[in-house]
Formats: structure tokens, C-alpha cells, sequence
């Protein structure tokens, strides 16, 4: 084991493995993870959780069952705001970088994720989001490039990696490709199973698949993307579930990222953003229920980084009335420098209470998956 340690950190140069964080693991926690879901909810902050849950009467939701809570800081390396590219990386990896780079170091060094390093000790993996799997957030957990729009590098990347279960959009970067190269046939040469419409992936109980669902981006929920999130989450727990029991039991990662909390944040449009919310907690509520019967399961749920601003001002300054109503309003169209809510479930979630860096993220649940 140690001898495949020493040569991995060889191979990739990171930094991740061997920079310690100081906080030592609690509980029982020295081993014994053994599934990981980890959840983005790209630009999703604490106001965003608290709108949804103001605007559900504050009926119980899956956020109120976190059974630990903390709070992120999420600058990068060059910027006191960070983009998605490199919060991403920050959130997959450990390493700060400069906004734009995707799993590189400011100096252009490769660092490997999370999900990469469980995958190369047998663990399957899978990534599930709404929008191009070659977008920043999912990137990060595969790709090395220095500027995130190199869609076509990104996808020719995800092409030579074997992550096992890949939802989500863009197939318009494997199968219609301007240097004519078709990933499609790559995959299916690996044996992937690859579709481009959900009602066929939904049907896989095994193996590994590629389901791009969309040219690009998928449509925002509000604009007919219905329950594919939610959908995903679940399909992908089943195959990730399945493939493990039949190959050593060792688990699995998987990534979920609601991606486009952050895109109606920066059109401050507070409806699709509400609705972009609710389907990202339908599927942590997933996750959630998922750890319950399967224990040995950590949920992590975060954001990269909070966008739009996002208040809840009272309609009123004279609190001896009843109340007069809540303003949705929004500071910014872009992303701002607050801390980002985190909430844990399951097997080792107690490691998370408390103020974080991003970068502490990925390190902590690499100590407790014991890689
Ligand atoms: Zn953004």
C-alpha cells in the first residue's frame, strides 16, 4: 500500500496527500467510510437554503437533517472572489488556484481529485450534474487545463478517464467535435454504455454508462428539465451500488452538482431560482435517505461559492406590526466573497462542524476514506 502511495504522489506531483490538515478526525472515524456522495450546489449560500425553506413554510427539509454544519470560505488563490473553475479545484482537490485553471496548480502543476485517487484505489466513481459535464464544477473532478472554456480538452480528457457513471449534458463535445475525433466510439470502446436521451439510461441497472442528455447545458428545471436531477441521483447510487457489490465491495464517490442555482443567481431571477434549489435538495434528500440504509455512507453537501447576493430584507423597519412581507433581493449579478453553508450526513459527518477553508473539504474526506 505504501509503495502505490509513494508513486501515485510521484506520478502527480500533488500536494493534496501530503499537506495535512491540523484537525484530527473525530468519533471512530480513522476508517470506515466507505461511500462517498458529495453535493454542489453551484452558487447556492445560506440565503439561498433559507429562501427555500421561508418560501416551503419552513417544513421540514432535507437541510434541516444535517446532522453537522459548517461554514466555507471559498477565496482562490488569485482572487478574493473565486470562480467556479477554481473553487472547483479547491472543492476536488485541496489546492487553491487562480480562477479560470481547472485541477492545475497556479504554476500549472497537476493535482488529482478526490474522486480520481478513490478510483485508482478501486472505489467506483460517478459525476452527475445539469449542465455540460465539461463545465467548471464537474471539470475540476477530472480535467487539467489552464482555462476552463477548453470544452473540447475537457471532454477528450473525460474520454481517457474511467469514471463509471457520467450524467449529465454536452454531448455536443464527444460527438460533433471540430477536430472530427469521435469520443462516442472511445467510450463505447471502453465499454461504456452511451446514450443521449434519459428514458434509455434510466433503464441501466449495471455497468458502466454515459448519459449525455443534452447538446450542452440542460434546460434550467424551470424551462423543462423536470425531475432529471433527483433522477440521476438515484440512478447513479443504484449502478454505483451495484458495480461495487460486484467487484470487491470497496464503494464508491460520486459527485452531484446542482449547477444552475448559480446561473438564475446571476440573472437575479429569484423564482428559477427557487425552484433550481428545491430540485438540488429533492436529491440530497436522496443522498441523505441513501446513508440511512447503507451505512458506511458520508454526505457532503457545500457550494463553491455564493452568487447574486441574495438578501431577505423585512418589508417593514416597525417590528410591532405583524409582519409585512419579505423582498427577495439582490446585491450583485456576480459572485460575491461570504462563507458558503456545509452540511454533513452520515458516517463521519461530525468532522464538519466548524469554519473551513475549501480546501479542507476534499482533505478531510480523504482522511476518512482512509486513502
Ligand atoms: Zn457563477
Amino acid at each position: 500500500m505504501n509503495i502505490i502511495k509513494y508513486s501515485l504522489i510521484v506520478f502527480t506531483g500533488l500536494s493534496l496527500f501530503s499537506c495535512n490538515t491540523n484537525r484530527a478526525l473525530s468519533e471512530n472515524d480513522q476508517a470506515g467510510v466507505k461511500n462517498v456522495i458529495y453535493m454542489i450546489g453551484d452558487g447556492m449560500g445560506l440565503a439561498h437554503v433559507t429562501a427555500m425553506m421561508i418560501e416551503q413554510k419552513y417544513e421540514p427539509c432535507a437541510f434541516d437533517r444535517a446532522e453537522a454544519v459548517g461554514l466555507v470560505k471559498t477565496f482562490s488563490a488569485n482572487n478574493r472572489i473565486t470562480d467556479s473553475a477554481a473553487a472547483g479545484t479547491a472543492l476536488a482537490t485541496g489546492n487553491k488556484t487562480n480562477n479560470g485553471m481547472l485541477g492545475l496548480t497556479p504554476g500549472g502543476d497537476t493535482i488529482q481529485s478526490v474522486l480520481s485517487r478513490a478510483g485508482v484505489f478501486g472505489k467506483k466513481t460517478g459525476i452527475v450534474v445539469t449542465c455540460e459535464i465539461e463545465n467548471a464544477t464537474p471539470a475540476a473532478f477530472y480535467a487539467h487545463v489552464d482555462n476552463r472554456s477548453k470544452s473540447a480538452e475537457i471532454a477528450l480528457q473525460l474520454s481517457h478517464d474511467s469514471i463509471d457513471v457520467l450524467f449529465g449534458g454536452g454531448m455536443k463535445y464527444f460527438n460533433g467535435r471540430d477536430d472530427g475525433i469521435d469520443l462516442v466510439k472511445n467510450l463505447k470502446a471502453k465499454n461504456y454504455q452511451v446514450f443521449d436521451k434519459w428514458t434509455d439510461a434510466i433503464q441501466v441497472k449495471n455497468g458502466k454508462v454515459a448519459a449525455f442528455v443534452a447538446p450542452g447545458h440542460l434546460p434550467y428545471h424551470d424551462d423543462g428539465r423536470g425531475d432529471f436531477l433527483p433522477e440521476a441521483t438515484s440512478k447513479a447510487l443504484e449502478i454505483l451500488t451495484n458495480d461495487s457489490q460486484a467487484s470487491g465491495n470497496k464503494g464508491f464517490f460520486m459527485m452531484v452538482e446542482g449547477s444552475q442555482i448559480d446561473w438564475a443567481s446571476h440573472g437575479n431571477q429569484f423564482s428559477k431560482l427557487l425552484h433550481e434549489v428545491n430540485d438540488f435538495e429533492k436529491s440530497v434528500k436522496i443522498a441523505f435517505d441513501y446513508a440511512d440504509a447503507h451505512p458506511g455512507t458520508l454526505v457532503v453537501v457545500t457550494a463553491d461559492h455564493e452568487t447574486g447576493g441574495l438578501i431577505m430584507p423585512s418589508g417593514n423597519v416597525d417590528f410591532t406590526k405583524s409582519e409585512s412581507g419579505i423582498d427577495y433581493k439582490f446585491g450583485s449579478v456576480s459572485h460575491t466573497g461570504i462563507m458558503v453553508p456545509l452540511f454533513a450526513y452520515g458516517k463521519g459527518a461530525a468532522n464538519f462542524t466548524g469554519i473551513f477553508d475549501n480546501t479542507d473539504v476534499p482533505k478531510i474526506i480523504n482522511k476518512l476514506l482512509g486513502l
